[in-house]
């Protein structure tokens, strides 16, 4: 099963609307951080649910290079990108086509 190199362009970064728990050896600047009222240190997220390190103009992560373990871990095309992609295209919240590789 391949997996186009443009998976991520065709999607709208719906992985980073996802909860990020920070861990210890993650360095990522306090401005994007939050902590959740059970004391979990997170990335923060915007009023529609986004990472607030998404770059909207460029649909990508702004700090690619520091981003924390968990997203470095999220598989790009695995069981749980399609999943999250399939739930996001049946709420209809912006109807971009998903396609099943
Ligand atoms: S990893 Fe999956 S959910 Fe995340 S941006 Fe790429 S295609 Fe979308
Ligand atoms: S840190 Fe980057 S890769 Fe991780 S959720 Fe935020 S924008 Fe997405």
């Amino acid at each position: 099963m391949s997996v186009p190199a443009d998976l991520c362009e065709a999607c709208d970064a719906v992985c980073c609307r996802l909860t990020v728990v920070l861990q210890p050896d993650d360095d990522v600047p306090a401005r994007f951080t939050d902590v959740t009222e059970a004391g979990l240190q997170v990335m923060a997220r915007d009023d529609e649910g986004w990472c607030v390190a998404v770059d909207a103009a460029r649909m990508c992560c702004s700090i690619y290079a520091s981003r924390p373990e968990v997203c470095r871990r999220f598989a790009m095309g695995g069981p749980y990108c399609r999943e999250i992609r399939a739930e996001y295209t049946d709420r209809g919240l912006r109807g971009i086509p998903l396609t099943m590789y």
